[in-house]
């Protein structure tokens, strides 16, 4: 009967450890503060990471927003909204809207796709490797929601050099008077 109990006490210690570490997992996202650019605030901001409930997601997106956004797609080059949008504004996430690219950094990188040499600031974009089709690319999301918003190439204009190739879906565009951007 001893020898159970030492046993059984061995698989308790384990299961409690297993699931706090779980636990501590969806903590890290979930809740998070992190430091995030607000363009018409002119100032950073602390935010809270979310996660977004996926069954709301499906009734507020359009089936193309939440499959580029939740399930890392890809829209058809030369088909998105704001592919030539060229007024002045925020293009923000379509999900939280949280601000991700200026309209100063968008160009035409002639490959489909909405093309911005910098984010708003680096704490407004995440990046992850994604190691999918055969290539290693660079993996672009909103570091607030988490969506996938595109990728990021190291073949973009000066002064960064990187190309920011996100989907059309995966934005909106908050236009801005121009007196706003200059003062
Ligand atoms: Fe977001």
């Amino acid at each position: 009967m001893r020898r159970y109990f030492g046993f059984i006490v061995i698989i308790v210690l384990v299961l409690i450890t297993f699931l706090g570490k779980n636990n501590s997992d969806a903590q890290d996202t979930e809740g998070v503060k992190i430091n995030i650019f607000n363009v018409s605030k002119g100032e950073f901001e602390k935010a809270s990471k979310i996660s977004s409930n996926k069954d709301e997601l499906r009734k507020t997106l359009t089936e193309e927003q939440f499959h580029i956004t939740q399930e890392e797609g890809t829209e058809a080059p030369f088909s998105g909204a704001l592919l030539k949008n060229k007024e002045t504004g925020v293009y923000q996430c379509v999900v939280c809207q949280t601000d991700l690219f200026l309209s100063d950094a968008k160009y035409d990188s002639k490959t489909g796709w909405p093309s911005f040499w910098e984010p708003v600031a680096k704490e407004n974009v995440e990046t992850r490797e994604d190691n999918s089709l055969f290539a290693r690319r660079i993996e672009v999301h909103c570091p607030k929601c988490g969506s996938h918003l595109g990728h990021v190439f190291d073949d973009g204009p000066a002064p960064t050099g990187k190309r920011f190739c996100i989907n059309s879906a995966a934005l909106t565009f908050e236009a801005t008077e121009k007196n706003d951007e200059t003062q």
